[in-house]
């Protein structure tokens, strides 16, 4: 694999942390970052748009892009499928971008053995009752449902330490300015340094 000029980055969180609110808040201050859009075969919901949440193929063009080794990683969620596209991916790595992957730690898996290099970003709630409020926050949901909601949330965050970085998102001023630390410092990588400045680093020990 050739090396590229920008970071893959993982983002996982269980629902409920601001892992959504976080990113967009990054991606409207940082010119060199961008979302991974996935493919689904679910049909979308109001006010989603082709390429902008996700694209939106049928099953039969999902299964030929497996077939075809097409994603970094792929997974059936409830009777639908979900998977990142490499190309995609590369394009903007190539382009010297950084590239969030936002995925769950079962993806992160996945992506860390095709690419050892990606970094990952854990996010924390500040406790289990902030995390249950923002989970009951919107309002109407049956107990068993917050519940089941909760344990998922429970799994997800067991998983914490399979990642480089942990933002604990209590002040979300304070959680996004960490956010934008890690990939600022990212860039000075020593790799990524050797990547885009060979030139310089030629006639500096020339
Ligand atoms: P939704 O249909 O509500 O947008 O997403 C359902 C689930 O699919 C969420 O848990 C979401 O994180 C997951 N998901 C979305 N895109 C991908 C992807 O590219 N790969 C994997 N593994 N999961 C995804």
């Amino acid at each position: 694999m050739t090396k590229q000029k920008g970071n893959l980055f993982i983002l996982s969180a269980p629902s409920g942390a601001g892992k959504s609110s976080l990113y967009k808040a990054l991606l409207q201050t940082d010119p060199k970052v961008r979302i991974s859009v996935s493919h689904t075969t679910r049909a979308p919901r109001t006010g989603e748009e082709h390429g902008r949440e996700y694209f939106f193929v049928d099953v039969d063009s999902f299964l030929d892009m497996i077939a075809e080794d097409a994603f970094f990683e792929h997974a059936q969620v409830f009777d639908n499928y979900y998977g990142t596209s490499k190309q995609a991916i590369f394009d903007m790595l190539e382009q010297g971008l950084d590239v969030i992957l936002e995925i769950d730690w079962q993806g992160a898996r996945q992506v860390r053995e095709l690419y050892p290099d990606a970094i990952g970003i854990f996010i924390l709630p500040p406790s289990l009752s902030a995390l249950e409020e923002r989970l009951t926050g919107r309002g109407t949901d049956a107990a068993d449902v917050i519940a089941r909601r909760m344990s998922k949330a429970v799994n997800e965050m067991s998983h914490y330490d399979e990642y480089e970085y942990v933002i604990i998102n209590d002040d979300f001023e304070e959680a996004l300015q960490q956010l934008k630390a890690v990939f600022v410092a990212n860039r000075s990588r020593t790799p990524l340094i050797q990547e885009i400045h060979s030139d310089l680093l030629n006639d500096l020990l020339s």
